[in-house]
């Protein structure tokens, strides 16, 4: 991903707007009146890209998981679609089989770190040694390059930004939300993926939840079905005629658009938590 020559920069609120965006609206909401090179871009992430193609990027953190995992699998694969999984080092060391199986299928494998702990809480100096040598063991686990890196609670400074560039992994956060972190209906969590998904979007799921241990006691842990949410949302994606892909492939030959980080404080009960 690094070299890629320019980038959009764009606020938050046109990214998030309602209704959604358009394919190609971004270069009329362009914050920064140029496009800038992708080295100074690199200070910021990849929230999705500016194009017309019916095309968006499905993504899922915090696993592998053993039993949600595979039913994601089964029905990406039913509907010929691909995905990026950012996974955990500390569930990949655990399921070295689902690793295999991510690459095989033809998804992509990318890092979301070892455990679920924000970066915001390290050195710059001790967050790129993670996420280097989490991205050569995740490597080796599913033989696959890993090009790419989300920062849990989509959290990260600017200057960590640029040192994961200068390993060469891109930071890559999100447009659209399923927001299916805490338990709810399928349909519900389906719907709302729906709805945050425009052309070139990339949009946020869960294989698991990476942090069960911050669940209040007023919340409801995650019970549904999420290979049955799959479902639902590559069917209403096939209904609008867009195509679910990695995000690598949504990134090949397309303008980034980049922002701001979703968040600079990690957020524990609501707001952005992937
Ligand atoms: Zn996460």
């Amino acid at each position: 991903m690094v070299g890629r020559p320019r980038s959009l920069i764009v606020r938050r609120r046109d990214i998030e707007s309602d209704p959604r965006p358009q394919g190609g609206s971004f270069s009329s909401v362009r914050w920064v009146p140029f496009t800038v090179p992708d080295a100074v871009g690199g200070a910021l992430g990849v929230f999705c890209v500016d194009t017309t193609d019916p095309v968006m990027g499905l993504t899922y953190d915090d696993g592998p998981h053993p039993d949600h995992t595979p039913r994601i699998l089964d029905v990406l694969a039913a509907h010929d679609a691909r995905a990026t999984f950012f996974v955990l080092a500390r569930q990949a060391r655990s399921h070295p089989d689902l690793m295999r199986r991510i690459a095989r299928e033809g998804h992509e494998v990318a890092l979301h770190g070892d455990d679920h702990r924000s970066i915001l809480t390290m050195s710059t100096h001790d967050a790129v040694a993670m996420i280097r040598a989490c991205a050569r063991e995740v490597e080796g686990l599913s033989g696959a390059p890993v090009t790419l890196y989300r920062p849990p609670y989509g959290a990260h400074t600017p200057r960590q930004a640029l040192a994961i560039r200068r390993l060469g992994l891109e930071v890559v956060l999100w447009s659209g939300d399923g927001l299916d972190w805490l338990d709810d209906e399928e349909d519900a969590i389906a719907e709302r993926a729906l709805t945050s998904t425009f052309r070139g979007g990339i949009l946020l799921m869960h294989d698991d939840r990476g942090d069960p241990e911050t669940i209040a006691a007023d919340e409801v842990a995650p019970a549904f079905d999420r290979g049955r949410v799959t479902e639902l949302i590559l069917t209403g994606l096939a209904a609008r005629g867009l195509t679910a892909t990695s995000v690598s492939a949504l990134l090949a030959n397309r303008v980034p658009v980049r922002s701001l980080a979703k968040d600079r404080a990690m957020q524990t009960r609501t707001g952005a938590r992937p």
